[in-house]
Protein backbone atom coordinates (compact mmCIF):
# COMPACT_ATOMS: atom_id res chain seq x y z
CA UNK A 1 0.00 0.00 0.00
CA UNK A 2 2.67 2.38 0.92
CA UNK A 3 3.27 4.53 -2.03
CA UNK A 4 6.84 6.39 -1.55
CA UNK A 5 6.77 7.87 -5.10
CA UNK A 6 3.30 9.79 -3.60
CA UNK A 7 4.04 13.46 -2.50
CA UNK A 8 1.18 15.15 -0.37
CA UNK A 9 0.99 18.61 1.06
CA UNK A 10 -1.17 19.57 3.41
CA UNK A 11 -2.30 22.91 4.14
CA UNK A 12 -2.79 23.45 8.25
CA UNK A 13 -1.33 22.30 11.33
CA UNK A 14 -3.69 22.42 13.20
CA UNK A 15 -4.96 19.78 14.82
CA UNK A 16 -6.17 18.23 12.02
CA UNK A 17 -3.42 18.93 10.26
CA UNK A 18 -0.86 17.20 12.92
CA UNK A 19 -2.28 14.03 13.09
CA UNK A 20 -2.93 13.65 9.42
CA UNK A 21 0.23 13.97 8.57
CA UNK A 22 1.13 11.43 11.23
CA UNK A 23 -1.37 8.75 9.46
CA UNK A 24 -0.33 9.62 5.82
CA UNK A 25 3.23 9.55 7.13
CA UNK A 26 3.09 5.58 9.09
CA UNK A 27 1.41 4.70 5.18
CA UNK A 28 5.02 5.63 3.67
CA UNK A 29 3.77 8.90 1.88
CA UNK A 30 6.32 12.17 1.42
CA UNK A 31 4.47 14.92 3.20
CA UNK A 32 4.62 18.28 3.37
CA UNK A 33 2.89 20.89 5.72
CA UNK A 34 2.07 24.73 5.25
CA UNK A 35 1.45 26.42 8.52
CA UNK A 36 0.56 30.09 8.73
CA UNK A 37 1.81 30.21 12.31
CA UNK A 38 5.16 30.06 13.91
CA UNK A 39 6.29 26.43 14.60
CA UNK A 40 3.99 26.68 18.53
CA UNK A 41 6.80 24.71 19.94
CA UNK A 42 9.52 27.35 19.84
CA UNK A 43 7.63 30.46 19.84
CA UNK A 44 5.02 30.86 22.79
CA UNK A 45 2.03 31.46 21.01
CA UNK A 46 -1.52 30.48 22.31
CA UNK A 47 -2.25 27.71 19.87
CA UNK A 48 -5.42 28.14 19.16
CA UNK A 49 -8.57 30.06 20.23
CA UNK A 50 -9.38 27.95 23.51
CA UNK A 51 -6.52 26.55 25.89
CA UNK A 52 -8.09 23.23 26.82
CA UNK A 53 -10.85 21.40 24.87
CA UNK A 54 -12.82 18.00 25.77
CA UNK A 55 -11.27 14.86 24.14
CA UNK A 56 -13.60 11.86 24.09
CA UNK A 57 -13.30 8.28 22.09
CA UNK A 58 -13.42 9.45 18.63
CA UNK A 59 -10.53 11.65 19.11
CA UNK A 60 -8.99 9.23 21.56
CA UNK A 61 -9.24 6.05 18.94
CA UNK A 62 -7.34 8.07 16.26
CA UNK A 63 -4.77 8.88 18.83
CA UNK A 64 -4.52 4.97 20.03
CA UNK A 65 -4.10 4.53 16.21
CA UNK A 66 -0.98 6.64 15.46
CA UNK A 67 0.23 5.58 18.76
CA UNK A 68 0.07 8.59 21.40
CA UNK A 69 -3.04 7.89 23.14
CA UNK A 70 -1.27 6.97 26.07
CA UNK A 71 1.38 10.10 26.22
CA UNK A 72 -2.08 12.47 25.53
CA UNK A 73 -3.97 10.46 28.67
CA UNK A 74 -0.93 10.90 30.92
CA UNK A 75 -1.99 14.81 30.45
CA UNK A 76 -5.67 14.62 30.32
CA UNK A 77 -7.83 15.08 33.39
CA UNK A 78 -11.31 12.67 33.64
CA UNK A 79 -14.12 14.96 33.86
CA UNK A 80 -17.02 12.52 35.24
CA UNK A 81 -19.90 14.76 34.69
CA UNK A 82 -21.61 18.37 34.76
CA UNK A 83 -21.07 19.94 37.86
CA UNK A 84 -24.19 22.89 37.66
CA UNK A 85 -24.07 25.91 39.12
CA UNK A 86 -27.44 27.64 40.12
CA UNK A 87 -27.52 31.38 40.59
CA UNK A 88 -27.99 30.72 44.76
CA UNK A 89 -24.61 28.60 44.77
CA UNK A 90 -26.44 24.83 44.84
CA UNK A 91 -24.14 22.95 43.43
CA UNK A 92 -25.99 19.60 40.94
CA UNK A 93 -24.09 17.25 39.79
CA UNK A 94 -25.10 14.81 36.68
CA UNK A 95 -22.67 11.95 35.84
CA UNK A 96 -21.86 11.74 31.88
CA UNK A 97 -21.95 8.22 31.67
CA UNK A 98 -22.76 4.95 33.34
CA UNK A 99 -19.20 4.14 35.24
CA UNK A 100 -15.94 5.24 35.35
CA UNK A 101 -15.08 4.85 32.48
CA UNK A 102 -17.45 6.92 30.70
CA UNK A 103 -15.90 9.80 31.06
CA UNK A 104 -14.07 12.97 29.00
CA UNK A 105 -11.04 14.34 29.18
CA UNK A 106 -9.87 17.98 29.76
CA UNK A 107 -6.39 18.21 27.76
CA UNK A 108 -4.61 20.97 26.92
CA UNK A 109 -4.96 22.04 22.99
CA UNK A 110 -1.24 23.59 22.58
CA UNK A 111 0.45 20.59 24.21
CA UNK A 112 -1.66 17.66 22.07
CA UNK A 113 -0.61 20.07 18.70
CA UNK A 114 2.69 19.79 19.73
CA UNK A 115 2.59 16.60 20.63
CA UNK A 116 1.24 15.48 17.57
CA UNK A 117 3.76 17.70 15.66
CA UNK A 118 6.54 16.27 17.32
CA UNK A 119 5.21 12.43 16.75
CA UNK A 120 5.31 14.01 13.01
CA UNK A 121 8.76 14.97 12.85
CA UNK A 122 9.91 11.87 13.86
CA UNK A 123 9.29 10.48 10.25
CA UNK A 124 11.34 11.54 7.70
CA UNK A 125 9.73 11.92 4.98
CA UNK A 126 7.59 14.60 6.37
CA UNK A 127 8.64 18.66 6.51
CA UNK A 128 6.50 21.64 8.03
CA UNK A 129 6.96 24.79 6.97
CA UNK A 130 6.01 27.54 8.79
CA UNK A 131 4.68 31.24 8.83
CA UNK A 132 4.04 30.30 4.97
CA UNK A 133 0.45 31.28 4.51
CA UNK A 134 -1.82 29.59 1.96
CA UNK A 135 -3.75 32.53 -0.34
CA UNK A 136 -5.57 29.84 -2.51
CA UNK A 137 -5.24 27.05 -5.07
CA UNK A 138 -5.41 27.34 -9.03
CA UNK A 139 -7.29 24.13 -9.85
CA UNK A 140 -5.96 24.27 -13.63
CA UNK A 141 -2.87 23.77 -12.49
CA UNK A 142 -3.38 21.75 -9.36
CA UNK A 143 -0.79 24.36 -7.60
CA UNK A 144 -1.85 25.98 -3.84
CA UNK A 145 -0.52 29.82 -3.72
CA UNK A 146 1.62 30.50 -0.71
CA UNK A 147 3.20 33.51 0.99
CA UNK A 148 6.85 33.37 2.32
CA UNK A 149 5.26 35.41 6.10
CA UNK A 150 9.02 35.99 5.99
CA UNK A 151 10.02 37.54 2.97
CA UNK A 152 6.95 38.48 1.45
CA UNK A 153 7.63 36.00 -1.18
CA UNK A 154 4.87 34.83 -2.87
CA UNK A 155 5.23 30.93 -4.69
CA UNK A 156 3.21 27.78 -5.84
CA UNK A 157 3.98 24.02 -4.75
CA UNK A 158 2.08 21.40 -5.94
CA UNK A 159 2.18 17.52 -5.49
CA UNK A 160 0.53 13.92 -6.21
CA UNK A 161 -2.65 15.57 -3.90
CA UNK A 162 -3.91 18.81 -1.88
CA UNK A 163 -5.49 17.80 1.66
CA UNK A 164 -7.12 21.35 2.73
CA UNK A 165 -6.75 21.50 6.98
CA UNK A 166 -6.38 24.92 6.77
CA UNK A 167 -9.44 25.33 9.48
CA UNK A 168 -13.21 27.19 9.40
CA UNK A 169 -11.56 30.16 6.98
CA UNK A 170 -9.98 27.53 4.71
CA UNK A 171 -8.44 29.69 1.72
CA UNK A 172 -8.84 26.06 -0.35
CA UNK A 173 -12.56 25.74 0.46
CA UNK A 174 -12.68 29.47 -0.66
CA UNK A 175 -11.01 28.84 -4.02
CA UNK A 176 -13.33 25.64 -4.45
CA UNK A 177 -16.27 28.44 -3.64
CA UNK A 178 -14.77 30.48 -6.73
CA UNK A 179 -14.78 27.44 -9.05
CA UNK A 180 -18.54 27.72 -9.11
CA UNK A 181 -21.28 24.14 -8.20
CA UNK A 182 -20.08 24.56 -4.80
CA UNK A 183 -22.66 24.78 -1.84
CA UNK A 184 -21.61 26.45 1.10
CA UNK A 185 -23.47 27.85 3.34
CA UNK A 186 -21.97 29.88 7.05
CA UNK A 187 -24.40 30.44 10.02
CA UNK A 188 -23.50 32.71 13.06
CA UNK A 189 -24.86 32.34 16.26
CA UNK A 190 -26.54 35.58 17.78
CA UNK A 191 -23.62 34.65 20.81
CA UNK A 192 -20.32 34.61 20.87
CA UNK A 193 -17.92 33.77 23.28
CA UNK A 194 -14.99 35.15 25.47
CA UNK A 195 -12.52 33.37 27.84
CA UNK A 196 -11.87 33.95 31.47
CA UNK A 197 -9.51 32.31 33.96
CA UNK A 198 -9.65 31.09 37.46
CA UNK A 199 -5.97 31.00 38.69
CA UNK A 200 -5.12 27.75 40.88
CA UNK A 201 -5.38 28.10 44.51
CA UNK A 202 -2.24 29.11 46.75
CA UNK A 203 -1.26 25.61 47.36
CA UNK A 204 -1.76 24.74 43.95
CA UNK A 205 -4.80 23.04 43.73
CA UNK A 206 -8.50 23.35 41.90
CA UNK A 207 -10.41 25.99 43.63
CA UNK A 208 -14.00 24.00 41.84
CA UNK A 209 -14.45 20.83 41.41
CA UNK A 210 -11.81 19.30 39.53
CA UNK A 211 -13.06 16.72 37.92
CA UNK A 212 -15.80 18.25 36.21
CA UNK A 213 -17.17 20.33 33.55
CA UNK A 214 -18.62 23.18 35.12
CA UNK A 215 -21.60 24.78 33.56
CA UNK A 216 -23.57 28.28 35.21
CA UNK A 217 -26.22 27.81 33.20
CA UNK A 218 -28.65 31.11 32.85
CA UNK A 219 -31.13 30.10 30.05
CA UNK A 220 -30.19 32.55 27.64
CA UNK A 221 -26.32 32.34 28.31
CA UNK A 222 -23.87 30.38 30.22
CA UNK A 223 -20.49 30.15 31.63
CA UNK A 224 -18.62 27.40 31.58
CA UNK A 225 -14.78 25.74 33.11
CA UNK A 226 -12.71 23.02 32.24
CA UNK A 227 -9.79 22.17 34.32
CA UNK A 228 -6.07 22.46 33.47
CA UNK A 229 -3.54 20.03 35.48
CA UNK A 230 -1.22 23.37 36.67
CA UNK A 231 -5.14 23.67 39.18
CA UNK A 232 -6.12 26.20 37.01
CA UNK A 233 -9.98 26.13 34.96
CA UNK A 234 -10.30 28.31 31.54
CA UNK A 235 -13.62 29.68 31.51
CA UNK A 236 -15.75 30.04 28.63
CA UNK A 237 -18.50 33.06 28.77
CA UNK A 238 -21.19 32.25 26.11
CA UNK A 239 -23.02 35.68 25.97
CA UNK A 240 -25.63 36.99 22.69
CA UNK A 241 -23.70 39.76 20.74
CA UNK A 242 -25.93 42.69 21.31
CA UNK A 243 -29.23 43.61 23.44
CA UNK A 244 -30.11 43.79 27.18
CA UNK A 245 -28.02 41.06 28.54
CA UNK A 246 -24.84 40.89 25.74
CA UNK A 247 -21.23 41.90 25.11
CA UNK A 248 -22.28 45.34 24.26
CA UNK A 249 -23.97 46.17 27.06
CA UNK A 250 -20.81 45.17 29.25
CA UNK A 251 -19.22 47.73 28.41
CA UNK A 252 -17.23 48.90 31.45
CA UNK A 253 -15.81 47.34 34.53
CA UNK A 254 -18.72 48.32 36.74
CA UNK A 255 -20.79 46.53 34.13
CA UNK A 256 -19.22 43.52 34.30
CA UNK A 257 -18.56 43.24 37.85
CA UNK A 258 -22.06 43.88 38.83
CA UNK A 259 -23.21 41.24 36.10
CA UNK A 260 -20.78 39.01 37.39
CA UNK A 261 -21.88 39.53 41.01
CA UNK A 262 -25.52 38.95 39.66
CA UNK A 263 -25.52 35.84 37.38
CA UNK A 264 -22.41 34.20 38.90
CA UNK A 265 -21.77 35.37 42.51
CA UNK A 266 -19.90 31.94 43.66
CA UNK A 267 -17.40 32.24 40.75
CA UNK A 268 -16.49 35.84 40.93
CA UNK A 269 -14.13 35.93 44.20
CA UNK A 270 -12.41 32.87 42.33
CA UNK A 271 -11.78 35.12 39.35
CA UNK A 272 -9.03 38.23 40.26
CA UNK A 273 -8.16 39.27 37.08
CA UNK A 274 -11.73 39.00 35.74
CA UNK A 275 -12.23 42.72 35.13
CA UNK A 276 -8.33 42.10 32.77
CA UNK A 277 -9.24 38.94 31.29
CA UNK A 278 -12.70 40.23 30.21
CA UNK A 279 -11.10 43.61 28.82
CA UNK A 280 -8.25 42.12 26.55
CA UNK A 281 -9.60 38.61 25.25
CA UNK A 282 -11.20 38.86 22.43
CA UNK A 283 -15.20 38.52 21.83
CA UNK A 284 -15.17 35.91 19.44
CA UNK A 285 -18.08 34.86 16.89
CA UNK A 286 -19.53 31.26 16.64
CA UNK A 287 -20.80 29.73 13.67
CA UNK A 288 -21.47 26.51 11.69
CA UNK A 289 -20.12 26.31 8.23
CA UNK A 290 -21.63 23.61 5.44
CA UNK A 291 -20.19 22.59 2.01
CA UNK A 292 -20.37 20.39 -0.64
CA UNK A 293 -18.22 18.66 -2.39
CA UNK A 294 -15.66 18.43 -0.40
CA UNK A 295 -13.40 17.64 -3.57
CA UNK A 296 -12.01 18.44 -6.47
CA UNK A 297 -10.89 15.24 -8.29
CA UNK A 298 -8.06 13.75 -7.08
CA UNK A 299 -6.78 17.05 -6.86
CA UNK A 300 -7.63 18.14 -3.18
CA UNK A 301 -9.94 17.87 -0.67
CA UNK A 302 -11.16 19.04 2.62
CA UNK A 303 -10.56 17.68 6.06
CA UNK A 304 -11.77 18.92 9.81
CA UNK A 305 -13.14 22.77 10.17
CA UNK A 306 -12.42 23.40 7.10
CA UNK A 307 -14.95 20.99 5.75
CA UNK A 308 -17.35 21.69 8.69
CA UNK A 309 -17.10 24.39 11.21
CA UNK A 310 -19.63 23.30 13.96
CA UNK A 311 -20.58 25.15 17.24
CA UNK A 312 -18.53 23.98 20.33
CA UNK A 313 -21.52 22.53 22.33
CA UNK A 314 -20.67 18.99 21.74
CA UNK A 315 -17.09 18.98 22.49
CA UNK A 316 -17.00 17.11 19.31
CA UNK A 317 -15.51 19.68 16.48
CA UNK A 318 -11.86 18.29 17.13
CA UNK A 319 -13.05 14.62 18.08
CA UNK A 320 -14.97 14.67 14.36
CA UNK A 321 -12.06 16.48 12.81
CA UNK A 322 -10.33 13.20 14.30
CA UNK A 323 -12.29 10.96 12.92
CA UNK A 324 -12.17 12.58 9.68
CA UNK A 325 -8.76 11.39 9.41
CA UNK A 326 -9.60 7.56 10.84
CA UNK A 327 -11.73 7.09 8.06
CA UNK A 328 -9.81 8.61 4.91
CA UNK A 329 -7.02 6.62 6.56
CA UNK A 330 -9.46 3.33 6.17
CA UNK A 331 -10.53 4.22 2.84
CA UNK A 332 -7.09 4.97 1.37
CA UNK A 333 -6.28 1.31 2.73
CA UNK A 334 -9.24 0.23 0.40
CA UNK A 335 -8.07 2.29 -2.83
CA UNK A 336 -5.14 3.06 -2.39
CA UNK A 337 -3.80 6.24 -4.08
CA UNK A 338 -6.65 6.41 -6.51
CA UNK A 339 -6.96 9.49 -4.96
CA UNK A 340 -10.89 10.74 -6.85
CA UNK A 341 -12.07 7.52 -5.92
CA UNK A 342 -11.07 7.56 -1.82
CA UNK A 343 -12.28 11.44 -1.51
CA UNK A 344 -15.56 10.10 -3.25
CA UNK A 345 -16.21 7.57 -1.01
CA UNK A 346 -14.42 9.36 2.15
CA UNK A 347 -16.96 12.44 1.77
CA UNK A 348 -19.76 9.97 1.14
CA UNK A 349 -19.02 8.32 4.36
CA UNK A 350 -18.42 11.96 5.92
CA UNK A 351 -20.70 14.20 4.94
CA UNK A 352 -24.15 12.74 6.17
CA UNK A 353 -21.91 12.16 10.12
CA UNK A 354 -20.64 16.07 9.77
CA UNK A 355 -23.89 17.73 9.06
CA UNK A 356 -25.64 15.23 12.28
CA UNK A 357 -22.73 16.66 14.62
CA UNK A 358 -23.26 20.37 13.07
CA UNK A 359 -26.98 19.92 14.08
CA UNK A 360 -26.31 18.14 17.62
CA UNK A 361 -23.95 20.73 18.90
CA UNK A 362 -26.40 23.42 17.91
CA UNK A 363 -29.46 21.61 19.41
CA UNK A 364 -27.06 20.72 22.70
CA UNK A 365 -26.40 24.34 23.20
CA UNK A 366 -29.88 24.99 24.31
CA UNK A 367 -29.36 22.08 26.61
CA UNK A 368 -26.47 22.80 28.16
CA UNK A 369 -27.31 26.81 28.85
CA UNK A 370 -31.14 25.83 29.76
CA UNK A 371 -32.32 22.27 29.91
CA UNK A 372 -29.71 20.92 32.25
CA UNK A 373 -31.25 23.40 34.96
CA UNK A 374 -34.21 22.10 34.48
CA UNK A 375 -35.80 19.28 36.95
CA UNK A 376 -37.55 17.43 34.27
CA UNK A 377 -34.92 16.81 31.72
CA UNK A 378 -32.77 16.07 34.72
CA UNK A 379 -34.70 12.94 35.35
CA UNK A 380 -35.40 12.26 31.99
CA UNK A 381 -31.33 11.54 31.79
CA UNK A 382 -31.58 9.44 34.92
CA UNK A 383 -34.21 7.49 33.32
CA UNK A 384 -32.12 6.80 30.35
CA UNK A 385 -29.37 5.84 32.01
CA UNK A 386 -32.02 3.30 33.71
CA UNK A 387 -33.02 2.23 30.36
CA UNK A 388 -29.41 1.73 29.26
CA UNK A 389 -28.53 -0.33 32.37
CA UNK A 390 -31.66 -2.55 31.50
CA UNK A 391 -31.82 -3.03 27.74
CA UNK A 392 -28.22 -2.33 26.62
CA UNK A 393 -28.52 -4.20 24.02
CA UNK A 394 -30.90 -1.29 22.44
CA UNK A 395 -31.40 1.85 24.16
CA UNK A 396 -27.72 3.57 24.80
CA UNK A 397 -28.02 7.93 25.50
CA UNK A 398 -27.77 9.90 22.70
CA UNK A 399 -25.11 11.41 24.80
CA UNK A 400 -23.05 8.20 24.81
CA UNK A 401 -23.61 7.24 21.57
CA UNK A 402 -21.86 10.53 20.50
CA UNK A 403 -18.99 10.84 23.07
CA UNK A 404 -18.75 7.38 24.24
CA UNK A 405 -19.12 5.27 21.03
CA UNK A 406 -18.14 5.86 17.32
CA UNK A 407 -21.57 5.17 16.23
CA UNK A 408 -21.73 7.66 13.38
CA UNK A 409 -23.24 10.71 14.14
CA UNK A 410 -26.25 10.60 11.56
CA UNK A 411 -27.39 7.49 13.69
CA UNK A 412 -26.78 8.80 17.16
CA UNK A 413 -28.92 11.47 15.72
CA UNK A 414 -32.00 9.68 14.26
CA UNK A 415 -31.45 7.06 17.53
CA UNK A 416 -31.52 10.20 20.03
CA UNK A 417 -34.83 11.39 18.46
CA UNK A 418 -36.90 8.03 19.02
CA UNK A 419 -35.38 7.74 22.25
CA UNK A 420 -36.64 11.20 23.27
CA UNK A 421 -39.83 10.21 22.48
CA UNK A 422 -40.18 7.03 23.94
CA UNK A 423 -38.71 8.70 27.47
CA UNK A 424 -41.53 11.44 27.16
CA UNK A 425 -43.90 8.89 27.03
CA UNK A 426 -42.46 6.34 29.63
CA UNK A 427 -41.76 9.51 32.75
CA UNK A 428 -44.85 11.06 31.49
CA UNK A 429 -46.69 11.49 34.76
CA UNK A 430 -43.76 10.10 36.88
CA UNK A 431 -41.39 11.77 38.89
CA UNK A 432 -38.96 9.11 40.66
CA UNK A 433 -37.49 6.02 39.15
CA UNK A 434 -39.65 3.72 41.18
CA UNK A 435 -42.73 5.19 39.36
CA UNK A 436 -41.64 3.83 35.79
CA UNK A 437 -43.10 1.28 34.36
CA UNK A 438 -39.75 -0.85 32.91
CA UNK A 439 -42.31 -3.59 31.00
CA UNK A 440 -44.36 -1.30 29.03
CA UNK A 441 -40.87 0.57 28.24
CA UNK A 442 -39.47 -2.46 27.20
CA UNK A 443 -42.18 -3.63 24.93
CA UNK A 444 -42.19 0.42 23.35
CA UNK A 445 -38.39 0.22 23.20
CA UNK A 446 -38.59 -2.52 21.21
CA UNK A 447 -41.00 -1.80 18.95
CA UNK A 448 -39.59 1.37 17.64
CA UNK A 449 -35.52 0.83 18.13
CA UNK A 450 -33.69 -1.82 15.88
CA UNK A 451 -30.89 -4.01 18.05
CA UNK A 452 -28.29 -1.50 18.83
CA UNK A 453 -25.13 -3.65 17.17
CA UNK A 454 -27.35 -3.00 13.54
CA UNK A 455 -26.75 0.72 13.69
CA UNK A 456 -23.44 1.14 15.48
CA UNK A 457 -19.61 0.21 13.65
CA UNK A 458 -18.45 -0.36 16.85
CA UNK A 459 -18.62 -0.17 20.43
CA UNK A 460 -15.53 0.75 21.45
C1 LIG B 1 -14.46 27.92 22.03
C2 LIG B 1 -14.23 26.59 21.36
C3 LIG B 1 -14.21 25.45 22.15
C4 LIG B 1 -14.01 24.21 21.56
N1 LIG B 1 -14.03 23.09 22.35
C5 LIG B 1 -13.89 21.87 21.77
C6 LIG B 1 -13.92 20.69 22.59
O1 LIG B 1 -14.08 20.76 23.80
N2 LIG B 1 -13.78 19.48 21.96
C7 LIG B 1 -13.62 19.37 20.62
O2 LIG B 1 -13.52 18.24 20.12
N3 LIG B 1 -13.58 20.48 19.83
C8 LIG B 1 -13.70 21.71 20.37
N4 LIG B 1 -13.65 22.83 19.58
C9 LIG B 1 -13.49 22.67 18.12
C10 LIG B 1 -12.03 22.50 17.71
O3 LIG B 1 -11.27 23.58 18.17
C11 LIG B 1 -11.92 22.42 16.18
O4 LIG B 1 -12.91 21.58 15.66
C12 LIG B 1 -10.55 21.89 15.79
O5 LIG B 1 -9.55 22.79 16.18
C13 LIG B 1 -10.49 21.65 14.28
O6 LIG B 1 -9.19 21.30 13.90
P1 LIG B 1 -8.64 21.74 12.47
O7 LIG B 1 -7.23 21.24 12.43
O8 LIG B 1 -9.60 21.32 11.41
O9 LIG B 1 -8.67 23.32 12.48
P2 LIG B 1 -7.74 24.31 13.34
O10 LIG B 1 -7.42 23.70 14.66
O11 LIG B 1 -8.40 25.63 13.28
O12 LIG B 1 -6.37 24.34 12.52
C14 LIG B 1 -6.26 24.99 11.28
C15 LIG B 1 -4.79 25.30 11.06
O13 LIG B 1 -4.64 25.88 9.76
C16 LIG B 1 -3.82 27.02 9.86
N5 LIG B 1 -4.20 27.94 8.79
C17 LIG B 1 -5.32 28.68 8.71
N6 LIG B 1 -5.29 29.44 7.60
C18 LIG B 1 -4.13 29.15 6.97
C19 LIG B 1 -3.52 29.63 5.78
N7 LIG B 1 -4.11 30.56 5.03
N8 LIG B 1 -2.32 29.12 5.42
C20 LIG B 1 -1.71 28.18 6.19
N9 LIG B 1 -2.23 27.72 7.33
C21 LIG B 1 -3.43 28.20 7.72
C22 LIG B 1 -4.11 27.59 11.24
O14 LIG B 1 -3.07 28.45 11.68
C23 LIG B 1 -4.24 26.32 12.05
O15 LIG B 1 -2.99 25.88 12.54
C24 LIG B 1 -13.82 24.10 20.15
C25 LIG B 1 -13.82 25.26 19.37
C26 LIG B 1 -14.03 26.49 19.96
C27 LIG B 1 -14.04 27.71 19.10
Amino acid sequence: MADHQQHILLVGAGLAGSLLSVYLAQRGFAVDVFERRPDMRHARISAGRSINLALSTRGIHALREVGLSEQIMELAIPMRGRMMHAVDGTLTFQPYGRDEREVIYSVSRGELNRRLMDLADEHEHVHMHFRQRCEGMDFSMGAVQFTDEESGKPYSRSGDTVIATDGAGSPIRMAMQRKGRFNFSQEYLEHGYKELHIPPAGDGTHRLERNALHIWPRRSFMLIALPNPDGSFTCTLFLQHEGETSFASLHDAESVRIFFEREFPDVLPLMPTLIEDFEHNPTAPLGTVRCYPWHVGGMAALLGDAAHAIVPFYGQGMNCAFEDCTVLNEVIGEFGTDWDRVFHVYQERRKANADAIADLALENFIEMRDSVADERFLFQKQVGLACEERFPEYFIPKYSMVTFHRTPYAVALERGRIQQEILEQITAGCETLDAIDFSAAEELIHSRLRPYAEDAIDMN
